[in-house]
């Protein structure tokens, strides 16, 4: 990893970095509104800041316990492709073309400004900012341009943002306050101005800081909610509703089985892979090989079989009819059908790779209608 690093990693000055990135700040700002517009104008509801702070905190303390929230209303399957854990390689730098400026120190975060680190392959979004001391929610909100809020978005090639701080990345409007910017990430206006990073006059007003547009500023200890699609509930009541999901979803349903209140490990492969249950990644990768059995979790009646259009490939959900449901998502093969009763340790499929996944594994969700998405390590184990 250090070596990646250290091959990924090319210092900019803050100047040259601002006359290298205002575009990107530019396009960066101008996505994440043009995204936050979308989401409201088709309906898809974003959690409020509370549910978002409750999501943070969650992502924070290790996911064990489930949020006491309801899920959202709208949304569908995000596109959350999948990557494979993360490799020590013994011949780094083959796959990828090495850049000017490689750094040949120690990789270190840059003090007040920000580098650039060029990802190579086989890096993973946590992996990288584990490297860099940084949380992996600094990497997504720093880039999200780049990554949208997911961290399967990574790919090898890609010049992400290392922010010398953990926290968030604000491309200054004409019209901008600052008081207004800093309660947005929830610090002070203080906090901004004292950043020597952000090249701010001590003196500056808040109400009228002179900034210049296009202007990237670091947020010491900012957080934001995440832009991630969130996946709507699909019971045996309401399996149309995942319509729009893709093809796999079903018209209607009869009633069927109900679960046992406890679940099984899915599937006969046992290794978590290198993508942590996040609320911005709501569920777990367990690694396996082609074709792997994936059981039924608990009893139920199938409400979602086939494909999905947001990177969740071949997928299956089943409803439990007792408040839960669980998905099975980038399967080989899915060997039920639309309604179909299932019981717990039934097969349903085989482990695969379909959707954006680079390697054969099984994504597994879990989802309660009072506490919502929540750690499946946290009920099941192999
Ligand atoms: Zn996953």
């Amino acid at each position: 990893m250090r070596n990646q690093i250290q091959r990924g990693l090319r210092r900019i000055t803050p100047p040259e970095l601002l006359r290298r990135q205002g575009r990107t700040f530019a396009a960066l700002g101008a996505v994440v509104l043009l995204t936050l517009g979308l989401f409201v104008g088709r309906g898809i509801v974003r959690p409020d800041l509370g549910e978002a702070a409750a999501l943070n905190a969650a992502a924070e303390d290790g996911n064990s316990q489930p949020a006491a929230r309801p899920t959202g209303a709208g949304g569908l399957y995000a596109g959350i492709p999948d990557l494979p854990p993360y490799r020590w390689r013994a011949n780094p730098g083959g796959a990828v073309s090495k850049r000017a400026e490689i750094r040949t120190t120690i990789p270190q975060r840059p003090e007040v400004g920000i580098v650039k680190y060029l990802v190579q392959q086989g890096d993973t979004l946590f992996g990288i900012a584990e490297e860099f001391e940084l949380k992996a929610e600094t990497l997504l909100w720093g880039n999200y341009a780049i990554l949208q809020d997911n961290p399967h978005s990574l790919r090898p090639g890609q010049e992400l943002n290392v922010l010398p701080v953990d926290g968030t990345y604000y491309e200054w409007n004409q019209g901008d306050q600052l008081d207004a910017v800093a309660a947005f990430f929830g610090v002070s206006a203080q906090d901004i101005i004292d950043w020597l990073g952000n090249n701010l006059p001590p003196d500056i007003d808040p109400a009228n800081p002179g900034i210049e547009p296009g202007t990237g500023l670091i947020i010491p200890g900012g957080r934001r909610e995440f832009v991630t699609w969130s996946a709507p509930r699909i019971t045996r009541a309401n399996p149309a509703v995942a319509n729009v999901a893709g093809p796999g979803a079903c018209g209607s349903v009869s009633d069927g089985p109900i679960g046992e209140g406890s679940f099984i490990w899915p599937t006969t492969a046992t290794n978590l892979s290198g993508t942590p249950f996040t609320s911005y990644h709501p569920g777990i990768d367990i690694a396996g090989s082609l074709g792997n059995a994936i059981y039924a979790s608990a009893s139920g009646v199938v409400v979602y079989a086939g494909w999905n259009n947001y990177g969740y490939g071949e997928m299956v959900v089943i409803d439990h009819g007792d408040g839960w449901q669980t998905l099975y998502a980038h399967m080989n093969d899915v060997d039920v059908a639309c309604g179909q009763a299932v019981f717990q340790g039934n097969v349903i499929g085989g482990v695969g790779s379909t959707g954006n996944s680079t390697g054969p594994h099984l994504h597994f969700e879990m989802q309660h209608d009072v506490y919502g998405k929540v750690n499946p390590s946290g009920f099941v184990s192999p």
